[in-house]
């Protein structure tokens, strides 16, 4: 398996290659600066106690407190959320967020809690590490399998902590306890403009293109959504149970209304089951990745007949893949830049907690929409450049802006 912080460092390295940046700098810009793992005890319902692991990474913060969400899966280990902290110092440079990188996450799988369990576990993640968090100092969010009452929760605990309501300590809240407007879509949004920028540069009809997305959570749902509004043509939906087609397109809100009542896409009575693998293989325009990392690598990428692949998951394409399909000529949108709205209104509800105020969602929307557009083509620009990547042009975009912050 593909070691995702290792790939990170390389793509840092070479940045700082293109840019002239000394080796013992390049060292700081690849390392984390603080790591922290914790054991959280958690008093389960049958009244025993178990014990949990967990994890903040806290990777730069040259530009602004660290930033990045908190993860619950079986999963999550430490490489991969330094991984993921590594990304978000680079992702919130190339968008030009006065912010750095971190992130979170715990070894669980959360479907076997019960609310109040999940509650505990929540509460007792924040009291083992509420000393190195903070509105200045480093940000959580929510990311695979946590959410706003997760984040609530969270606040919360912090709050009592500290003596003090704290909003800002924690983004992606509940919007009746501070959250931002328009947070819930922000993801999916930002990878839309992204898309729109794409399609103009490039001179592609939306209207007549298909689209097969891997994973139907927030971001994957989303994107489809929004796509699908705009005409065009979603052929193809997976989740983590299976995978579903239909070459004259998916009603997006009846497959939604089919996942909850049956827990999976699987089965929809109105497309044809697939392996989940085909998913990757189907004839469409668009391929969007939103489920985990390491999706698209060495041994799968030839069978993609996609011309754009828009990664709204952090990390679904490894490198040897992403060099196969630059030579290609395939288009991949990458993490760092297509999943960047999420953090962008993150730091919008930020900004609105410090501040003091709500804004509209149309107003979110607008900010967004300049925030991507401009990252998109600031992109695009050293991709030129350079002739690299659009990843690696933004790794190049972002190590500059990290290393210019640098006031050591
Ligand atoms: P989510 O938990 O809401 O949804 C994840 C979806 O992926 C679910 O539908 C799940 O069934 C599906 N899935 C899991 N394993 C799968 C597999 N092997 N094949 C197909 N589908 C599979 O999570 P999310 O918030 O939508 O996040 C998805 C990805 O987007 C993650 O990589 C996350 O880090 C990234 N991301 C999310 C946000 C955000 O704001 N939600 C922001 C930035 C990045």
């Amino acid at each position: 398996m593909t070691n995702l912080f290792i790939e990170a460092q390389e793509k840092i390295s070479f940045a700082c290659e293109k840019l002239g940046i000394p080796k013992d700098a390049s060292e700081v810009l690849k390392h984390p600066m603080r790591e922290v793992q914790v054991k959280i005890p958690v008093k389960m319902d049958s009244g025993e106690v178990k014990l949990f692991t967990g994890y903040r990474v806290q990777h730069n913060n040259f530009r602004g407190p660290h930033k990045g969400g908190i993860r619950y899966h079986q999963q999550v280990n430490f490489d991969e959320v330094r991984a993921l902290a590594t990304w978000m110092s680079i992702k919130c440079a190339v968008v030009g967020l006065p912010l750095g990188g971190g992130k979170g996450g715990i070894v669980v799988n959360p479907k076997e809690l019960s609310e109040l369990e999940l509650e505990r576990l929540s509460r007792g993640f924040i009291r083992k590490i509420y000393d190195v968090i903070g509105p200045d100092k480093d940000v959580p969010a929510p990311d695979v399998n946590t959410n706003s009452k997760i984040m609530d929760w969270m606040v919360d605990e912090y709050s009592a902590l500290v003596g003090r309501k704290e909003l800002a300590v924690i983004t992606g809240k509940s919007v009746g306890n501070g959250g931002s407007l328009g947070r819930d879509t922000a993801t999916a949004r930002g990878a839309q403009f992204c898309l729109h920028q794409y399609s103009s540069l490039k001179g592609m009809d939306l209207t007549q293109s298909s689209l097969a997305i891997e994973g139907f959570g927030n971001a994957g749902y989303n994107f489809a959504k929004l796509l699908s509004g705009e005409g065009v043509k979603v052929v193809a939906v997976s989740d983590s149970r299976g995978a579903v087609f239909n070459a004259e397109g998916l009603d997006v809100e009846d497959l939604m209304k089919w996942k909850q009542q049956t827990k999976s896409v699987k089965d929809y009575p109105k497309a044809q089951n697939i392996a989940m693998s085909e998913l990757y293989s189907t004839d469409c325009d668009i391929l969007a990745l939103a489920a985990l990392e390491n999706s698209i690598h060495a041994e799968n990428y030839g069978n993609v007949k996609a011309k754009v692949i828009v990664e709204l998951a952090n990390g679904p394409v490894t490198a040897d893949a992403d060099n196969a399909f630059f030579n290609k000529g395939v288009t991949v949108i990458p993490d760092i830049l297509a999943n960047a709205g999420g953090v962008t209104v993150s730091y919008f509800e930020w900004l609105q907690n410090k501040d003091n105020e709500y804004w509209s969602k149309e107003k979110v929307d607008e900010e967004l929409s300049k925030v991507m557009k401009e990252s998109y083509n600031k992109v695009v620009e050293v991709s030129e450049q350079h002739n690299v990547s659009l990843r690696l042009a933004a790794y190049i975009l972002a190590v500059k802006r990290i290393y210019d912050a640098w006031k050591d």
